[in-house]
């Protein structure tokens, strides 16, 4: 047998034919308030806690997506996603923005069934967040994020999430920055910033579409 060759999962880069090499996917939780009460939590301002998912979840816009497998209860969460263009290590806030190539709309998809299961036992969350196809991202606009921008979701032309970026417990440089204690940041990494209240059950068939101010948003469908 041969030794395997592998590829680079890439995004999509708003008015380009380029494609941005994804290295490493984190993600932030509870970070809006509304959502860390729908979640039965107090959204007290701890520090962000973050996860990871498999950077070849990656998935374009326009996707039409296998219903994931192992579960009776797959979400939506609308994200900011930033992506990275500059390496650091303990970044500070108010440098963090230097680091940044571009953002996006993102979903992070999770089995909601396989992650209360995991809390519910203290067992990783990989198997909920980590799957095939779990992190549809639309084209990366090029620039820093607005700190203020309406992000919403709708499932079938229905409105089920509606928030502001404004309301992000933690904004992204303060997330750049603290995730930046914990690992080296470097080109090619993404990182979603959590998601605003309103998180639901999908249905195969069903059809997303998430949005973030005027840039351009995500569609995917499960068969
Ligand atoms: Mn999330």
């Amino acid at each position: 047998m041969q030794l395997p060759r592998l590829t680079t999962p890439t995004l999509a880069v708003a008015g380009s034919a380029d494609r941005f090499p994804v290295r490493r996917i984190y993600c932030v939780g509870l970070n809006y308030a509304d959502h860390a009460r729908e979640m039965g939590n107090d959204p007290k301002r701890d520090p962000p806690f973050f996860f990871s998912k498999p950077s070849d979840a990656v998935v374009d816009s326009g996707a039409h997506l296998p219903f994931p497998v192992h579960t009776a209860n797959l979400h939506h969460e609308v994200e900011l996603v930033v992506a990275l263009g500059a390496a650091g290590a303990n970044v500070k806030s108010d440098h963090a923005s230097a680091l940044i190539f571009g953002y996006a709309v993102g979903i992070d998809l999770t089995r909601r069934d396989l992650q209360a299961a995991a809390k519910k036992t203290g067992r990783p969350w990989d198997m909920a967040k980590g799957f095939d196809h779990s992190a549809p991202i639309g084209p990366l606009a090029l620039g820093i994020p607005p700190a203020t921008a309406p992000i919403s979701l709708s499932v079938d032309g229905q409105v089920r999430q509606s928030g502001d970026l404004a309301d992000m417990i933690w904004q992204v440089p303060e997330i750049i920055a603290s995730l930046s204690t914990f690992v080296a940041l470097a080109p090619g990494d993404l990182i979603f910033t959590g998601t605003p209240s309103g998180v639901g059950p999908i249905a195969p068939g069903q059809w997303l579409h998430g949005s973030i101010g005027s840039i351009d948003p995500i569609d995917v469908c499960f068969e």
